[in-house]
């Protein structure tokens, strides 16, 4: 019988596209989401436990029922504009959920953990392509509270208490080439699927943000990494955890940036028709440019990226283009 994975949020966006990869590569993926932002038709791959990561007594039951030999956490709060008008709230999810989760875990003699960080623990580049070495300060609150988990999952490690492989997403983009599962979220923040949603007509405008950079067109870079590569990434990490590997934390991003205005005429090109467009102020906390380093990525989990923008654009066009009315 198939090895089962637990999967904390793996109702969401990143968390569906990894059970996914899981299932293909033999696992048993259970999801436990409270849906708040996750999505139920997203649970396709194995059974879905509703409860939250702060209910321990809740997460006990689950535990004990499925006996799942890693945990993959998910489940949490992303948006950097809310961390600053709900601080409070980001905390409570995303450390104390987090500790309550761990020490559930630990309760039940888990002691596998991969775990969803950001480049936004790093905070404004020093230098760039980033990597793992780049000092770590984040400049929200959003990129603090996974800032904080890294260090109590370093304690943990220290402890003997769980092993840890910390991924630090760039900017996951793009969906499942058959479409069965994409981006979706309520309210959509993120540049390519409000481009996209403007592009089939269901918005008026795209709001460049900032056109003063001093970056290549003037507008900012990012580094988009295709979800099905941040997927095949988790799968790697847990068997690396699995097979004795020691926690570490790792970036994942292709290497290459793409800017704001090449994002749009990529999705012109896809969409046959001109962009409209509306040039808005710089969008406050946006550094200029954020590119990873993966060299460690690509030596300790052997990962290879294998979907570069065209991909990205192509397979977030096809989810959305036939997904309505999940855009607020
Ligand atoms: N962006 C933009 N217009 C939008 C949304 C985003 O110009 O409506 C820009 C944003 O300033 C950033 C890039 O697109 O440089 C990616 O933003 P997103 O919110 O997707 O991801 P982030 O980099 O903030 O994690």
């Amino acid at each position: 019988t198939a090895t089962p994975i637990l999967v904390v949020g793996g109702a969401g966006y990143i968390g569906s596209h990894t059970c996914l990869a899981l299932s293909e590569r033999g696992y048993l993926p259970v999801v436990y989401d409270n849906f708040t932002s996750g999505h139920p038709e997203f649970v396709k791959w194995g059974p879905a436990e509703q409860g939250d990561i702060r209910d321990k007594a809740r997460l006990r039951e689950v535990l004990a029922k499925y006996q799942p030999k890693a945990a993959m956490h998910f489940a949490g709060l992303i948006e950097v504009g809310q961390s600053f008008k709900e601080p409070e709230h980001f905390y409570d999810v995303n450390v104390s959920g987090t500790l309550s989760l761990l020490q559930a875990l630990s309760d039940a003699d888990i002691r596998n953990f991969v775990f969803s960080s950001t480049c936004a623990t790093y905070g404004a580049p020093e230098y760039l392509p980033l990597d793992e070495k780049h000092g770590q300060k984040p400049i929200n609150p959003y990129g603090r509270t996974k800032h904080i988990v890294e260090q109590a999952l370093g304690d943990l490690n220290l402890c003997g208490r769980m092993k840890s492989v910390m991924l630090r997403y760039f900017n996951a983009a793009g969906a499942d080439f058959e479409g069965r599962i994409g981006e979706w979220h309520s309210p959509e923040t993120h540049a390519i699927p409000l481009a996209i949603d403007t592009a089939l007509g269901r918005r008026e405008f795209f709001s460049i943000f900032g056109e003063d950079y001093d970056t290549r067109d003037g507008t900012c870079i990012r580094d988009y990494i295709h979800v099905n590569d941040l997927a095949d990434a988790h799968v790697r990490a847990v068997e690396y955890l699995l097979n004795g590997g020691e926690t570490i934390a790792i970036n994942l991003g292709t290497g290459n940036g793409t800017t704001v205005k090449e994002l749009i005429a990529a999705i012109e090109t896809v969409s046959g028709r001109p962009m409209p467009i509306k040039r808005t102020e710089r969008r406050a906390g946006d550094p200029p440019g954020l590119v990873a380093s993966n060299t460690l990525a690509r030596e300790v989990l052997g990962w290879d990226p294998k979907h570069g923008i065209d991909d990205i654009i192509r397979s977030a066009w096809k989810w959305h283009s036939t997904f309505n009315g999940h855009s607020d």
